[in-house]
């Protein structure tokens, strides 16, 4: 009953704070007409009844379940470990005095594959596991979700805890932060809270794009900040945003982000997601054709989660049909997933560089020969030729019938000009980008 509001809830929430707070809490039991929820520790069960509570009535609402519900944590005294270890609820094996610290054991440098669109956070995120306080301190991922941050900080983690067993590390979600500062000051003890905060080695704040608009928290953090700083400890922010982009971030805090590293991390390019899903389907233990790999990797390429998500999805389908992963299955299982609006058409090229030059889309396919509209619509059609697999002819057509030769001309001139000059080169290469 419990996994039916879960369903429910993630319709409602953030999938970041869902994650965060709901996805490793399990139904137990249900007996005595009461559904026993047993969740990783006593503030996740203190902070839903808080903050979510709302939401879960909600849920029960709609999804008819009416029962109490009693959140049990797993390292209260009475369950200890056996319940852990029933429920599959991890916590580290790790030698120093951390006890908060929930690490997927997935989430390793090693099993994250690299390429030009994360080199660098990779890249920095090992240093700093390695040499923490040191080099890029502080140290800012940002990216677009499910591109991998919560990955590279789990395995800093790791790492960290591997190289230095005797100190004290502290990974944490913005949102755990907030709670816990919100409950400091409600109890108003502080000192436990800043023990918890102040006294580790290397501070990892998961997604601090929440505290944006959060007054008191924010003040807190900054001050947890600058006493960390300025002892030489490592801190790792992550965020969906630039540092300057998270409106209403004081200016002094964006300007401290700045003074270690900001490594971003973008979409990965197709082989860094066809070798993204050739590890995990050795990770699930799945067989899966090269062809069917090529096929999911064209088809999903803005989210690493999704990706893995329709991995998942097919590899499901193909064990229930005792087959390896082959595309016809792929393509069956992902009918829903592929989002049309995804896909590249001659259409969405010519609107998005009219967009970029101001100019009317529909002006790209007039008669019309002004200097104004020319380069864009060689521009459009280079890339069509680039991200479609549409035949010169074909371009053609789409651009209100041109002839073939007008279309092979146009891509010459743009070749050209990016062999002569960087700077435009740039530019098309960053249309690429945002179109792909
Ligand atoms: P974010 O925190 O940026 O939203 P996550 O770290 O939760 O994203 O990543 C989403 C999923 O994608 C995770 O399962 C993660 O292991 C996987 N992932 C993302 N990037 C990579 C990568 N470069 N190599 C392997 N797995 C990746
Ligand atoms: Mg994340």
């Amino acid at each position: 009953m419990w996994e039916l509001i879960k369903d429910k809830l993630k319709t409602y929430i953030p999938e970041e704070s869902f994650k965060e707070w709901f996805e490793h809490t399990k139904e137990v039991d249900s007996s005595n007409g009461v559904i026993k929820v047993v969740v990783p520790d006593s503030e996740v069960a203190d902070f839903i009844k808080e903050f979510y509570w709302d939401f879960i009535q909600k849920a029960m609402l709609e999804t008819g379940v009416n029962k109490p519900i009693e959140f049990i944590p797993s390292n209260s005294a009475l369950n200890g470990d056996s319940l852990k270890q029933q429920h599959g609820i991890k916590t580290p094996n790790v030698s120093n005095n951390l006890t908060k610290l929930s690490l997927n054991s997935d989430y390793t440098f090693e099993n994250f594959v690299v390429g030009p669109s994360n080199e660098l956070a990779f890249a920095t995120c090992k240093a700093v596991a390695e040499s923490p306080g040191t080099v890029y301190n502080p140290l800012y991922i940002y990216g677009g979700t499910g591109l991998g941050k919560t990955h590279l900080l789990h395995a800093v983690a790791h790492r960290f805890c591997e190289l230095y067993p005797e100190k004290k590390i502290l990974l944490i979600s913005a949102e755990r932060f907030f709670y816990d500062y919100v409950s400091a000051v409600k109890s108003n003890k502080f000192l436990p809270f800043r023990e918890k905060y102040r006294e580790v080695d290397i501070l990892l704040v998961d997604d601090i794009q929440y505290l944006a608009n959060k007054g008191g928290t924010k003040e807190e953090f900054f001050s947890t900040f600058n006493e960390l700083f300025d002892n030489k400890k490592q801190i790792v922010i992550s965020s969906d945003s630039l540092p300057n982009d998270i409106y209403q971030f004081q200016e002094r805090l964006v300007s401290r982000f700045k003074w270690g590293i900001v490594a971003d991390i973008q979409p990965p390019e197709l082989e860094t997601r066809i070798a993204i899903l050739t590890k995990k389907a050795k990770i699930f233990n799945f067989e899966i054709d090269d062809e069917a790999i090529y096929f999911i990797a064209t088809k999903l390429r803005k989210n690493v989660r999704e990706l893995e998500g329709a991995l998942k999805k097919c590899g499901l389908i193909a064990r229930l049909k005792n087959s390896k992963i082959t595309v016809e299955i792929a393509k069956n299982a992902l009918k829903d997933v592929i989002d049309d609006n995804d896909v590249i058409t001659p259409d969405r090229i010519m609107k998005f560089v009219a967009d970029y030059y101001k100019i009317p889309a529909g002006k790209l396919k007039e008669k019309n020969n002004s200097r104004n509209i020319v380069l864009p619509r060689q521009i459009a059609m280079y890339l069509c030729k680039q991200l479609t697999n549409l035949s010169f002819p074909e371009i053609g057509k789409a651009f209100g019938n041109k002839h073939h030769t007008t279309v092979m001309y146009a891509c010459n001139q743009v070749e050209n000009k990016m062999a002569s000059d960087p700077k435009f080169k740039r530019l098309v290469e960053s249309f690429i980008q945002s179109l792909d």
